[in-house]
């Protein structure tokens, strides 16, 4: 995940299959397997069971995607980046963008 340099909250671009193109928010990050929920993004129908309290049918939700298909937006360039890693005086590490050499924090 470090490596990728992406967080939750973060605006990210989809350059990778179906919906490719598309920006959302990311939700959640899944490390382990290198994938992540971003909003609105990977729409899935989940066919709900009916149960005793709740009546059955469809809901949509969003599956993870892998890392590799998005890319970090750049909040001042608003381009899809792949920032790079610079570690200020203070030791914190922040992500500057390549294009417009913006810091994103
Ligand atoms: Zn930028």
């Amino acid at each position: 995940m470090s490596k990728l340099k992406i967080r939750k909250k973060d605006k990210v671009l989809v350059i990778a299959g179906r919906d490719k193109g598309k920006t959302g928010e990311v939700i959640k990050l899944f490390p382990d397997v290198s994938r992540l929920l971003v909003s609105k993004v990977n729409i899935v129908t989940k066919h709900k069971k009916a149960t005793q309290s709740e009546p059955g049918g469809l809901s949509k939700i969003e599956a993870p995607i892998h890392y590799s298909n998005v890319l970090l937006v750049c909040p001042k360039c608003d381009k899809g980046v792949r920032p790079k890693l610079e570690t200020l005086q203070t030791g914190e590490t922040v992500r500057v963008c390549r294009k417009c050499g913006e810091t994103i924090l």
